[in-house]
């Protein structure tokens, strides 16, 4: 813990949210994009650092196209559109398409780089696209960046009990607080009469979070306009339900 707060010490960012999940394929990074997106729209200074290293889907999410820059010392995040800086194994890559193979403390070095080596412009709220799952590997990524809180993605489909729990022992081993949980593909809205569906099943969010003290919910809608942006790299376009609802959110978190 004292490693970790000097770490923080003399940083050019204030605040570090990791975004973490039970397991792939939840949204983690569809969420950790958008609440990027809904910080930096109600007037923080916001960055993403993605420490899905062997999975890193933001910059395409963002449409970034150019590569990081470096000094040789120090290497410079890639600014969105509207004005969040990223930093990504996919930024570093010569073609994104290239995979990354590497093994845990490999991963937990890059990461624990992104957050040392980048030149980080003074930035309020930084989000931590954490590795999926609660095992050896988001575990090493923990130690290596000072993360001040969390936030966990589930979808209503999901083992939600035993993956919060897992979260909780996580962030209660690392000492880190649980700052919410993000409910996603919580429920489809008919675009024409309004009625909602709960596609992968009834929600137990509340009762959950409730279980583990924890009052910061939201729960998104599937919709398929959000996916379409993050194809095609117009994230910061989007301005629908789970845009509006994050906003919510992150005013909870701060
Ligand atoms: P993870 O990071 O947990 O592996 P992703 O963020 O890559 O998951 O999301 C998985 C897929 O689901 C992506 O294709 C993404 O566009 C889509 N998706 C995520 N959340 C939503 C949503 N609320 N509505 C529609 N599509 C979504």
């Amino acid at each position: 813990m004292d490693f970790r707060k000097s770490l923080h010490e003399g940083s050019s960012v204030k605040k570090v949210i990791g975004v973490v999940s039970g397991k792939g394929g939840v949204g983690k990074s569809m969420i950790t994009s958008l609440l990027a997106v809904a910080a930096q729209q109600s007037g923080a200074r916001t960055a993403i650092l993605d420490a899905d290293i062997t999975g890193p889907s933001i910059p395409r999410a963002f449409g970034i196209k150019s590569k990081a820059s470096s000094d040789g010392v120090v290497l410079m995040p890639v600014s969105s559109k509207t004005g969040i800086q990223i930093m990504s194994t996919n930024l570093l890559l010569a073609n994104e398409t290239d995979p990354v193979i590497w093994r845990g403390p490999v991963i937990a070095g890059c990461v624990e780089q992104f957050w040392t080596d980048v030149m980080w412009n003074d930035v309020d709220v930084m989000l931590v696209d954490m590795p999926p799952g609660t095992g050896d590997v988001p575990l090493t990524v923990f130690q290596s960046i000072p993360v001040d809180g969390i936030v966990i993605v589930t979808t209503p489909q999901e083992l939600v009990g035993m993956i919060v729990e897992k979260a909780v022992n996580m962030a209660s081993t690392m000492n880190v607080p649980i700052l919410g949980i993000v409910e996603n593909m919580s429920y489809f809205e008919c675009p024409d009469c309004k009625s909602r569906h709960e596609i992968f099943g009834k929600s137990h969010i509340e009762e959950i979070a409730a279980q583990y003290g924890i009052s910061n919910i939201a729960k998104l809608p599937i919709d398929s306009s959000l996916a379409a942006n993050a194809d095609a790299g117009t994230v910061e376009d989007y301005s629908g339900a789970d845009l509006a609802e994050l906003k919510a959110f992150y005013s909870t978190l701060m």
